[in-house]
């Protein structure tokens, strides 16, 4: 028995909604493969989904389009932990063995230079990366670097 596909003709395919492989009528199709189907049993038109009991035969290869997109977010995690560690080791190499009187206690009023240890009351130990300018510099915190005033009067 021939079981030619064609527009029109008759195929069994899995109809998500009923959950089933049912037959369904062909109503598009692209390079031969069925691309839409119309579910005989419920009535709704879809795209064309092989039956299951065919699925379960290649299962590796669904498996494998599964675990692509974890591995891209896998990817991006790693990359963000490694800005992170660049940064900490910045900020270690800055840190690591200074004694607490090498930390100026930090103060808005107070006038920083570039380099200069500083402690931050909430923010913890950090060190001047760059003056900004006479009312702004960049502190590097171990969480970040923050944009700290400085240099205020009164
Ligand atoms: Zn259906």
């Amino acid at each position: 028995m021939s079981t030619k596909v064609k527009v029109a003709g008759e195929i069994v395919a899995h109809c998500r909604k009923c959950g089933l492989d049912l037959a369904h009528v062909v109503c598009a199709m692209v390079a031969g493969v069925p691309k839409r189907v119309l579910c005989k049993t419920c009535g709704q038109e879809h795209a064309y989904h092989r039956p299951q009991e065919e699925r379960g035969a290649s299962r590796s290869s669904s498996s494998e389009r599964t675990a692509r997109p974890a591995g891209t977010s896998k990817s991006k995690s790693v990359h963000e932990a490694d800005t992170e560690s660049a940064r900490e080791r910045a900020w270690r190499d800055h840190i690591a063995g200074q004694p607490a009187s090498a930390f100026a206690l930090y103060s808005p009023r107070g006038t920083f230079v570039a380099d200069q240890l500083l402690r931050h009351a909430k923010f913890g130990d950090g060190f001047v990366s760059r003056v900004i300018d006479a009312g702004k510099i960049e502190v590097v915190f171990r969480d970040g670097a923050r944009t700290l005033a400085h240099g205020l009067s009164g």
